[in-house]
C-alpha cells in the first residue's frame, strides 16, 4: 500500500464489519476491510437464521453473501486472506501489517469476532479433527450412524444437536446445569427429537480414544459419579472468546478479552472503535452485530469530521 493512508480500516469483514464499512463508506469516508479469511464471519457457518428481522427463515451463508452483495454495490475496498502479523492501535495513525502488505489507516474499527470457547480438557487438542468439531455443518455429515456428544446448554449446542441428528443415530447434549439456556422454542423442539438424549449437571473430564475419539470420561457434578460415554463424536458449544490475540493490552478489555467500547463504540484509545461479537456486548446475533457496525461507522465519521474540523481551525496540525 505504500504511503496510503487510509481514514479508516475495518478489521473482520463479519456482520460487524461489513455493516462499519457501509457506514463509513456512506459517510464518504476512504474505507477498507481487512480479513483473515473470506468475508462473511460466523453467520457462514450457522445453519438456519430466524430471528434476523426481515428474513424469517434464511441459511447463514445466504445471508453473509446478501451482506457482501450490498457492500460490494458501494466499491468497498477488500483485503481477504490476510495473515496478521501486527496492529498499532496506539500510534495517531494506525498500522496493520500483514504478509503481504503494510496498512495505515487514521482510524480502526474492530470487528473481529469471537471463537469457539475451548473446553481445556484432555484429548480436547489431540482429537481435534479427528472426532473433536466446533463446527457441526462442517463436520456434520461424517457422522452418519454414529453417536456424538454436544457440550453445552446454549442455543449453539441446542441447534446444532438438532441438526446432528440428521446424520447421527443418537445425540447426546451434555449441559453442566438441570436447565437449558436455550431458547425455549429450541428447547422444545430437541425435547420432541427422539434422537437426543440430555445428560444434565455433567461436565465433561477427558475424551479418550486411539486414533480417533471413542469415549468422553466425563462426571456428574451433583453426586461426583464418573461415568463414560461411547461416542464418536465431540462438538463442543460453550460459548465464545473473542479474537484479540494481536490487540491485548493496547485497549481496555474485560476479564475474558472482550473490548469496553461506550455506546459510540468508542474504545479507550481515540480514533480506535470496535463492533460485534468482539465488543463487550449483553448479546451477540447477527442483528446486534450489524447494529453495532452501523454505530462505530457513523462514529468513525464524525470522529474525522472533528479532527478535520480542528486542523482547519489550526487548533490541531495535520
Ligand atoms: P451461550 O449462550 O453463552 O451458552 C454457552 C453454554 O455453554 C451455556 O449453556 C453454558 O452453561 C455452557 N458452558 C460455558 N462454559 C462451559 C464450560 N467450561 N463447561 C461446560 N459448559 C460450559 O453461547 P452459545 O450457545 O454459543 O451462543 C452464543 C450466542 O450466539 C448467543 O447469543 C446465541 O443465542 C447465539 N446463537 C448461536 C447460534 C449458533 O451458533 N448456531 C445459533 C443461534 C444463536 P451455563 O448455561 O451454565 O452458563
Amino acid at each position: 500500500m505504500g504511503e496510503k493512508i487510509f481514514d479508516c480500516l475495518v478489521l473482520g469483514g463479519g456482520p460487524a464489519g461489513m455493516s462499519a464499512a457501509l457506514y463509513a463508506k456512506r459517510g464518504n469516508i476512504d474505507v477498507a476491510i481487512i480479513d483473515t479469511n473470506t468475508l462473511g464471519g460466523q453467520p457462514v457457518n450457522y445453519l438456519e437464521i430466524e430471528n434476523y428481522l426481515g428474513f424469517p427463515l434464511i441459511e447463514g451463508w445466504e445471508l453473509a453473501e446478501k451482506f457482501e452483495e450490498h457492500i460490494n454495490k458501494f466499491n468497498i475496498q477488500k483485503f481477504t486472506n490476510e495473515e496478521i502479523q501486527s496492529i498499532d492501535l496506539i500510534s495517531d495513525i494506525k498500522t496493520i501489517k500483514t504478509l503481504k502488505d503494510t496498512y495505515k489507516a487514521r482510524t480502526v474499527i474492530v470487528a473481529t469476532g469471537a471463537k469457539s470457547a475451548k473446553l481445556g480438557i484432555r484429548g480436547e487438542a489431540e482429537f481435534l479433527g479427528k472426532g473433536v468439531s466446533y463446527c457441526a455443518v462442517c463436520d456434520g455429515a461424517f457422522y452418519k450412524d454414529k453417536e456424538v456428544v454436544v457440550i453445552g446448554g446454549g442455543n449453539a449446542a441446542v441447534e446444532e444437536g438438532i441438526y446432528l441428528t440428521k446424520f447421527a443415530k443418537k445425540v447426546y447434549i451434555m449441559h453442566r446445569r438441570d436447565e437449558l439456556r436455550a431458547d425455549k422454542i429450541v428447547q422444545k423442539r430437541a425435547f420432541e427429537n427422539n434422537k437426543i438424549e440430555f445428560i444434565f449437571d455433567s461436565i465433561p473430564l477427558e475424551i479418550q480414544g486411539e486414533k480417533r475419539v471413542e469415549k468422553l470420561i466425563y462426571k456428574n457434578v451433583k453426586t461426583d459419579d464418573k461415568k463414560e460415554l461411547n461416542i464418536q463424536g465431540v462438538f463442543p458449544y460453550i460459548g465464545f472468546s473473542p479474537n484479540v490475540e494481536l490487540i491485548n493490552g493496547q485497549i481496555i478489555q474485560d476479564e475474558k478479552g472482550f473490548i469496553r467500547v461506550d455506546e459510540n463504540m468508542r474504545t479507550s484509545e481515540v480514533g480506535v472503535f470496535a463492533a460485534g461479537d468482539v465488543r463487550k456486548t449483553p448479546l451477540r446475533q447477527v442483528i446486534t452485530a450489524v447494529s453495532d457496525g452501523a454505530v462505530a461507522g457513523m462514529s468513525a465519521v464524525r470522529y474525522l469530521e472533528e479532527v478535520d474540523m480542528l486542523i482547519k481551525e489550526g487548533a490541531l496540525k495535520a
